[in-house]
């Protein structure tokens, strides 16, 4: 077995699911030090600087710079620790198959086979004669992120096999919560350190992001007056049916399930309510800030609208910004998408920029200063027990990774340093 590889069936025999049932703790769950341990102590084996698993269960540690290269700036990778708890996590027993085409069998469960074949991961046409690691079929795998995790581990395992390799100093995070939203949130970036890095987050292989959404939260919530209903006329403020007005003013095609590639969306998480109170929670997302803005001034108008059809303030909406487009921080240092091209490249990959339809640990570092795009790590079916993570796409993105640090060995083209100089 390769290094990254078991390293890769180690972390995933850990569990460690975040919950957003506890999202108020850091780490939402204990398992997460587990893992969070195994991490610093592989990071103190291979003589990684400055290893530091804190109270939150945040994972940092930084690699000296090869001969010659200590002067230039630092280049962080980050990656997450803990797994999906959308399907079950807390048992994880990860198999390696030898793929001979056809379908990709998991396991058997209560007597059904769990499997996926080439009509839907068409990719796996690519792996026939290859191994992969996969579920039991009992439970997710965990390669998001852990797939991530062991690949820069392994990278570090190489730069101390062979000082010579060239690499400017790097700064390694490993974050909890990354599933439920918090991720990077804790992390100090002046302590940390990175000038520019890379989450290593992305599904697949040779998949790139800089481009994510533009994301806000909105909450309507209405107040009404409830009357006996043989005596409400004219008297009856019914909170509910605001609520409901109000939604219907949400244009109807522009929800997730009828969307995709850049275009945005509303989505109603959540609506309850009563003739007294009701309430209804909302997500905006727009790549474009333009969009992005016009959708929130939507939501506020239609707010007033109903406000002015009710004759009263039975609504109120409160809009909070979440995390914003990393391509508007990430223009400014576009040897980040270059880099990575070339690094995949080098070992025969395509590499294809795909807008995420989401956020990620990048999304929120660029909106904290820190340009910071999402490279692949290689897994396949995340979040459930058809995920699948090929061998060789482990070892290959080792390779990239070795191929990019080199890249990053000597001064970038960069528009804001050029600016400071
Ligand atoms: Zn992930």
């Amino acid at each position: 077995m390769s290094d990254v590889v078991d390293r890769f069936v180690r972390y995933c025999e850990v569990a460690s699911q975040s919950d957003p049932l506890n999202a108020a703790e850091v780490p939402s769950t204990k398992s997460q030090f587990d893992i969070a341990r195994v991490i610093a102590d592989d990071l103190t084996e291979l003589g990684a600087a400055d290893v530091e698993l804190d109270d939150h269960a945040y994972v940092t540690a930084h690699w000296p710079a090869s001969a010659g290269c200590e002067d230039l700036p630092c280049l962080g990778f980050c990656c997450h620790i803990d797994t999906a708890w959308q399907a079950k996590g807390d048992e994880v027993h990860p198999r390696i198959v030898h793929y001979e085409g056809g379908p990709l069998v998991m396991g058997t469960v209560d007597g059904h086979e769990v499997s996926c074949d080439p009509t839907t991961n068409p990719e796996l046409d690519g792996l026939a004669g290859g191994d992969i690691v996969t579920t039991d079929g009992t439970s997710l795998l965990g390669g998001d992120d852990k797939a991530g995790d062991a690949e820069v581990m392994s990278l570090l395992a190489r730069l101390k096999a062979d000082p010579s390799i060239p690499h400017p100093p790097l700064a390694l995070s490993f974050v909890p919560d990354e599933e439920i939203g918090h991720g990077a949130a804790l992390l100090d970036l002046d302590r940390w350190g990175a000038t520019w890095g890379y989450t290593l987050d992305n599904p697949g292989m040779a998949e790139f992001s800089y481009e994510c959404f533009n994301a806000a939260e909105a909450k309507v919530r209405a107040t009404g007056l409830s009357v006996h209903t043989g005596n409400a006329k004219g008297i009856m403020i019914n909170a509910s049916e605001a609520v409901m007005r109000f939604h219907q003013l949400i244009p109807a095609q522009e929800k997730p399930e009828y969307t995709e590639g850049y275009d945005g969306f509303y989505y109603v998480e959540r609506i309850e309510g009563n003739c007294e109170e009701a309430l209804a929670d909302y997500i905006i997302r727009d790549h474009d800030s333009d969009r992005f803005a016009a959708r929130k001034r939507l939501m506020e108008n239609a707010c007033a609208y109903v406000n002015e059809l009710f004759g009263t303030e039975v609504l109120t909406i409160e809009i909070s910004d979440q995390y914003r487009n990393m391509a508007d921080v990430i223009s400014d240092h576009m040897h980040l998408v270059d880099n990575a091209r070339t690094a995949f490249g080098d070992h025969g990959y395509d590499m294809r920029i795909v807008p995420m339809r989401g956020g990620t640990d990048g999304a929120q570092l660029c909106f904290r200063g820190l340009p910071c795009p999402n490279l692949p790590a290689g897994y396949h079916n995340a979040h459930g027990p058809k995920e699948f993570v090929p061998v060789r796409e482990l070892e290959d993105m080792v390779d990239v990774l070795q191929t990019l640090v080199g890249l990053y060995a000597k001064p970038q083209d960069d528009t804001q340093t050029d600016h400071q100089e």
